[in-house]
């Protein structure tokens, strides 16, 4: 039986992205060969639509580039995630880097500038925090090396 890795569903080419786009990565696609792998779009589950406006955090809390506070259906999202990677028995997640859900180490830094700082997105954080492994797309061969 094939380990069960939770994904972020816009690197497996699903238009989920705020902008309405994905993230289509045929490396993470490729992980299907020796994974199950479980898509999960934490914004999506947090009820936020597609388009949506930009968020990234700042002081421990998720805004929107015009302002509005989002920390709630971020948390929602992550809740969600968390839930199905525990229910799915997933050792691993593989996530979208620098996001505000799924990015882990680095993220926007919240002046919406394209720049970066330490931290890590809302569900990539909580799934830390609960023992399942984060990798970011940069990092599937690791992935790969660890979980195969
Ligand atoms: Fe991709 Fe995660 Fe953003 Fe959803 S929340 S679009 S899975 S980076």
């Amino acid at each position: 039986m094939k380990t069960k890795i939770i994904v972020s569903a816009c690197l497996l080419g699903e238009n989920c992205k705020y902008s309405g786009g994905n993230n289509k990565d045929e490396k993470v696609i490729a992980l299907s060969q020796d994974f199950e792998l479980i898509p999960v779009c934490p914004e999506c589950f947090g009820g936020l639509p597609i388009p949506r406006e930009p968020s990234e955090i700042k002081d421990g809390r998720v805004y929107s580039k015009s302002g509005k506070d989002l920390t709630d259906q971020f948390l929602t999202g992550a809740e969600h995630t968390l839930y199905i990677a525990q229910e799915k028995n997933c050792p691993a997640a593989l996530l979208k880097e620098n996001s505000p859900s799924c990015g882990f180490g680095k993220i926007y830094d919240g002046t919406f500038s394209g720049a970066l700082c330490d931290g890590n997105g809302i569900t990539a954080d909580l799934l830390n925090k609960n023992g399942i492994a984060v990798f970011g797309e940069s990092k599937v061969d690791k992935l790969v090396f660890l979980y195969k």
